[in-house]
């Protein structure tokens, strides 16, 4: 592999991580911090069964946004999970790492 086959391999990962962070948002497990723009984790319980029903709902109505997992079900649930475990619970906006939720 040259080193743009590798820079390209390596943004194919970043984007799949990108649709899994959108899906855990959308399912309510994440939510993006106001300011920066960073997905705060915001689930207690830990449970990923909503991001997984959502990411299936999407592959079986070929939703544009997972496209990128070409109807992969098992590679979408692992990014999920993956990326759910590199999501922490604070940024660096607020002065003790308090996230910055503009309706709270
Ligand atoms: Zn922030």
């Amino acid at each position: 592999m040259n080193m743009s086959a590798v820079k390209r391999a390596l943004e194919f990962e970043m984007e799949k991580d990108q649709v899994a962070e959108d899906i855990l948002v959308q399912a309510g497990l994440a939510r993006r911090c106001d300011s920066c723009g960073l997905a705060i984790d915001i689930d207690i319980v830990g449970d990923l069964t909503p991001a997984y029903k959502l990411a299936n709902w999407m592959v079986t109505n070929a939703d544009d946004s997972v496209s990128i997992f070409e109807s992969n079900r098992k590679a979408l649930t692992d990014a999920i999970q993956s990326t759910y475990k590199q999501i922490g619970e604070i940024c660096a906006c607020g002065p003790d790492g308090t996230p910055f939720f503009a309706d709270d």
